[in-house]
């Protein structure tokens, strides 16, 4: 599903411009830092688990075709339909016709990332079925009509207040109350009876294991555990990416992505789907099905370079640790994926000439990759799109390249080699520029580079005209 096209400066200056975002963003991510460097204070052991993470999900990407072909075949061996879907489009079909077999005109969901790939919910209402989002997170936005500002916790940008008002306007009977603990008996209350009316549950998958057609879903509140299994139909969907060769390679990436999110050595529920209820058990769903979707993620697959972010967790630390996601938040990004990897994987999904702006939201200070838990080397991907985006006719390999190659661009790149190759013409270019002093930034594209920098200040005498008047001093 594409984002409907937006202006991502416009998005920008909006949120900038509210101090509420900030503080909420800057409050939230301050303690998830704060937890994962606490549970990861050994530098040594860090290093070494990451070099576990990238290795096993390197190793995964050097046989994807042949893990994905054994993850189906087990699966099916164990009672789970699998179903592919190369677009978003096909998936969310897939979806429906599940829920219409099952006759459910609503649908429990645990959080998934790839059903806002899909656009998932809006889909379903339009064709009659009742999504409800049971993550309390999910749940909030769901109220409040807004798409998550965060991979992990996607009601990160609302504070204690904001829930209070929500639940008062939208949940039914709900009285107003600023109590976490209150707040979260209304939130149980309402989803309880949903859980126990649902005729179809659907969920995402953090990893699934081809060796034993095992889905394992991570979680924290206990929704995920009642999505799978207390309706009669579990609709599990994947990315692509998702699947890792065996149980062992398990820990260290469950131990890498719950400590990189939430700073937890292990999350409170760990669910592992392996089969439908099998006969003479008393619960589970009797059927399980199996979405894997594609969704560009080939396109990136074949991409020697690129191919790296598919080893992406989703576990939001790159996003936690970025200075311009901290000042901005997710929904200025206008995409499913915020932060650095989105800015890395919006591009390649959704196209550089719908998406490409993305990836010049950042310093390049490389604070994303330095927590990455499977060391993708962000500030380098961010480079490439940047790049793909300036791509000649002909060249580049991303989907919309070189829908950002400006004539006034390469003009300048054009004459500053040539004024680089002939230091005359240079030096009476800088002496012109010395003159002009502080008049320099308020000329052409100058002005908008420094409306938000510190103006550079060119020297009155440059250091070719000073050596040669002075002479070179040893000191
Ligand atoms: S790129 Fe790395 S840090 Fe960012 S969400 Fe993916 S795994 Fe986590």
């Amino acid at each position: 599903m594409k984002s409907d096209s937006f202006d991502f400066t416009a998005a920008l200056q909006k949120a900038l411009a509210d101090p509420q975002i900030g503080g909420n963003f800057r409050g939230a991510l301050d303690g998830l830092r704060g937890k994962r460097l606490a549970l990861f204070n050994d530098a040594e052991e860090l290093a070494s688990l990451r070099a576990t993470g990238k290795a096993l999900k390197a190793r995964v990407l050097s046989r994807l075709p042949e893990l994905l072909t054994q993850l189906e075949a087990n699966c099916e061996k164990n009672g789970i339909r699998v179903h592919w879907a190369e677009t978003t489009e096909q998936a969310n079909r897939i979806v429906l016709s599940i829920l219409r077999e099952c006759g459910a005109d609503m649908v429990v969901k645990g959080k998934s990332m790839v059903s806002e790939e899909m656009g998932l919910n809006r889909f379903l209402e339009q064709n009659g079925v009742e999504p409800v989002e049971t993550d309390l997170g999910e749940f909030i936005i769901q109220l409040a009509v807004e798409p998550p500002s965060h991979i992990t916790a996607p009601a990160l940008h609302k504070n204690k207040l904001q829930v209070a008002e929500i639940f008062h306007r939208c949940v039914p009977g709900a009285p107003y109350t600023e109590n976490v603990e209150e707040l979260n008996a209304i939130a149980r209350t309402t989803l309880r009876e949903k859980f126990r009316t649902a005729k179809a549950g659907l969920s995402g998958v953090n990893f699934a294991i081809a060796e034993t057609g095992t889905l394992v879903l991570v979680e924290n509140e206990g929704n995920g555990r009642m999505c799978t299994h207390v309706p009669p139909v579990h609709i599990a969907l994947m990315g692509l990416e998702k699947v890792v060769e065996k149980l062992d390679d398990l820990p260290p990436l469950m131990r890498l992505l719950t400590g990189s999110a939430t700073g937890q050595l292990l999350s409170t529920y760990v669910n592992a789907i392996t089969s439908p209820r099998a006969e003479g058990e008393l619960d589970g769903p009797r059927e399980v099905h199996l979405v894997i979707l594609d969704n560009g993620r080939s396109t990136m697959f074949a991409d020697p370079e690129l191919s790296g972010a598919l080893r992406c967790l989703r576990c939001g630390a790159c996003l936690n640790n970025c200075p311009v996601y901290v000042r901005v938040g997710g929904h200025a990004y206008g995409s499913v994926y915020p932060g650095p990897i989105g800015a890395v994987i919006t591009p390649q999904l959704e196209g550089i000439d719908n998406k490409g702006d993305l990836a010049g939201a950042s310093s390049l200070c490389g604070a994303c990759e330095e927590v990455c838990p499977v060391k993708i080397p962000l500030a380098g991907h961010l480079r490439r799109i940047r790049a793909e985006g300036q791509a000649a006719p002909g060249e580049g390999c991303v989907r919309g390249a070189g829908a950002k190659r400006s004539l006034v661009e390469r003009l300048a790149w054009t004459a500053w080699a040539y004024t680089e190759t002939h230091p005359r013409l240079r030096e009476y270019l800088l002496r012109a520029a010395a003159l002009m002093g502080d008049k320099l930034p308020e000329v052409g594209p100058l002005k908008t580079w420094t409306a938000a920098r510190t103006a550079p200040r060119v020297a009155p005498k440059s250091l070719r005209q000073r050596v040669r008047e002075e002479g070179i001093r040893h000191e």
